[in-house]
């Protein structure tokens, strides 16, 4: 039996990499890494890496496993260098293993580079192809290896005309990191999907997936990178070498707003907590009823359970307490177990909760399990009536864009009107936030949003089909059983 087998099934779709750079002499840029990722750890669990430049040569130090057990003091404290990158993973596109795990490292006509990449190629088939032609090794099966080995193979002399002119090969969703001995570069797809976001470290710079990060380590937050923008930081400071992509289509990813991003970052100028507030209050406004408090399902909804208490003139109490340390469970996937999972995760607070009529607010809903198991330990904590409300529209269509969001069969949104969820679910009622209040919520953002597993229409055009990492929106039972393989792997 494998991994995958044992994995407890979350509720939420998942993010897949967080990122995080800084160039910064004289500073300790392996420890600060650590705490930067640190903060990142809710963008991915499965593996976490640094890699440093030092005198010219290029370390890196990468495992399975949380920041905390990857690294420890005595390999901090040798990881010496000027700048450095790092990564956490949650594998989307390739399967989770030790290979795939970032930083990776590639050899170039002019030196040694490592690469960090948050993200989601949508011609990865063509790339490995044409690769593979060429006579490249490639060693991991993810993307985030064929951007690197493309850079790579660009003959140029100079590190900007290598990247810019790579690039121009990869279509999809990517926040990158470079690290070369003596500078470090970001760049960020021209349709800015994926976040990152500039700031100031002392006398040095640092880039990282989100703001959050950057409030941990005490740096200044500058600016976010714009959709197709590269930067590169050396001893001379931060110069763009590729400008922002300008009049051309755009998608920031509107989940960020809804569940992956911390709610103490800052994306497009707006703080992600005031946008959930938002979202609940305007789910209100959508979905009124008659209760007597409103509960989150902790901790991803509580800001918009919140909003929605405010709106409504009713209480928030918290009737399920979420467990800190249970993290990402495995446990076999049988039904009294998978029940287990949930009780591990969720307790529920029957003194709160008894006889009485209760507002239970979430972020999303992907397969419906997890909530059914949550309805049901409501009801047995003797919940009078339960109303479930969404704080995002259905979800009805996957990602291939970087997010873990199942396939078609999976999503139940897809293949269930509203009332048969309900039904499903057991609840009294169920409301779920439109995409216009969404929107309406969040605000408008320079750059426009992707909101393709809303709506099924998306930002790039449809991928090929033929491998893992480009599924197709139009061709759901092939997709269906390329997503399984994602899905099977959480
Ligand atoms: S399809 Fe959904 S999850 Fe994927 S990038 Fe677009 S908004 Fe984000």
């Amino acid at each position: 039996m494998t991994k995958a087998d044992f994995r407890y099934q979350d509720e939420h779709p998942h993010e897949e990499c967080g990122v995080f750079g800084l160039f910064a002499p004289g500073e300790d840029v392996a420890r600060i890494c650590y705490f930067g990722l640190y903060t990142l750890q809710h963008r991915g669990q499965e593996s976490a890496g640094i890699a440093t430049a030092n005198c010219g040569k290029i370390y890196c130090h990468k495992k399975m496993g949380l920041v905390s057990q990857v690294f420890d003091e005595t390999l901090l404290s040798q990881m010496k260098g000027d700048s450095a990158i790092g990564h956490v993973r949650y594998s989307t596109t390739g399967s989770s293993v030790i290979t795939n795990a970032q930083p990776l490292v590639f050899n170039t006509n002019l030196d040694n580079f490592a690469l960090a990449h948050n993200g989601n190629l949508v011609n990865s088939s063509a790339l490995r192809r044409h690769l593979t032609l060429n006579s490249d090794k490639l060693v991991t099966n993810s993307d985030s290896e064929l951007i690197g080995k493309t850079i790579a193979n660009v003959p140029e002399k100079n590190w900007e005309s290598k990247i810019t002119k790579g690039l121009k090969n990869v279509h999809g969703s990517y926040s990158l990191l470079i690290l070369t001995e003596k500078q470090l570069y970001a760049v960020r797809d021209p349709l800015g999907v994926r976040p990152l976001v500039l700031g100031r470290f002392n006398r040095g710079w640092v880039v990282s997936s989100e703001s959050c990060a950057l409030d941990t380590i005490g740096a200044q937050t500058i600016r976010e990178l714009l959709p197709g923008e590269g930067i590169r930081i050396d001893e001379s400071g931060v110069t763009q070498f590729i400008p922002p992509h300008v009049g051309g289509k755009s998608g920031f990813c509107i989940f960020e707003y809804i569940y992956f991003a911390r709610p103490d970052s800052v994306l497009n100028k707006k703080l992600v907590y005031a946008a959930r507030l938002e979202m609940g209050k305007q789910l209100c406004r959508e979905h009124p009823v008659q209760a007597d408090f409103v509960i989150p399902i902790p901790d991803s909804a509580t800001a918009a359970a919140i909003g929605f208490a405010e709106a409504a003139g009713l209480p928030f109490y918290e009737g399920l307490i979420k467990s800190r340390y249970i993290g990402r469970t495995f446990i076999q996937p049988d039904e009294n177990l998978r029940r287990l999972g949930v009780k591990l995760k969720f307790n529920t607070l029957p003194q709160i909760l008894k006889d009485k009529r209760v507002i239970v607010v979430d972020d999303s809903i992907v397969r419906g399990n997890t909530t059914k198991q949550i309805v049901l330990s409501l009801r047995q904590a003797g919940v009078q009536q339960i109303h479930l409300r969404i704080s995002s529209p259905p979800l009805r269509h996957p990602c291939y864009l970087g997010i873990d969001i199942a396939s078609y069969d999976e999503l139940i949104a897809h293949h269930k009107t509203i009332l048969e969820i309900q039904r499903f679910l057991g609840v009294e009622t169920l409301g779920y936030l439109s995409l216009k209040g969404l929107k309406k919520a969040i605000g408008k953002v320079q750059s426009g949003y992707c909101t393709g597993c809303f709506t099924g229409r998306y930002p790039l055009k449809k991928p090929s089909i033929s491998h893992p990492a480009n599924p197709s929106p139009d061709s759901a039972p092939k997709f269906a059983i390329v997503k399984a393989n994602y899905y099977n792997n959480r």
